[in-house]
């Protein structure tokens, strides 16, 4: 499972930097995933609960905010989230550009307690 190798880089990456800032726990991890990430969320989490397991991360909340693919029309002067099959601006039917691919994974923020 993708997620189990993903879950455990974040991990250590968030378990590392608590452990620098002092921290004793944490209390949430905020995440941002793309939705072209190619990462479900229930494998997330079920990763989660068993890779932190003894960890600072034990107790923490896991939180996932999604980002979608996104584009900008500059005639339009606008950004839209098309769908996969069709990248073209809703009204004004010509290509935008790619502001964002939905493919991010990122630790956004972590609150630790100490
Ligand atoms: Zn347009």
């Amino acid at each position: 499972m993708h997620e189990m190798s993903v879950l455990s880089s974040i991990l250590e990456i968030v378990n590392q930097t608590a452990k620098e800032a002092g921290a004793e726990r944490v209390t949430r991890i905020n995440l941002v995933i793309g939705e072209r990430a190619n990462l479900v969320d229930d494998s997330l989490w079920f990763a989660f609960s068993l890779l932190s397991r003894g960890t600072l991360c034990a107790e923490a909340e896991l939180n996932i905010r999604h980002t979608r693919l996104s584009f900008y029309c500059a005639t339009c002067q606008s950004n839209y989230t098309p769908p996969i099959d069709n990248f073209r601006c809703p009204v004004c039917h010509q290509i935008g550009q790619i502001t964002g691919d939905g493919r991010e994974m990122l630790i956004e923020s972590i609150e630790v307690a100490d």
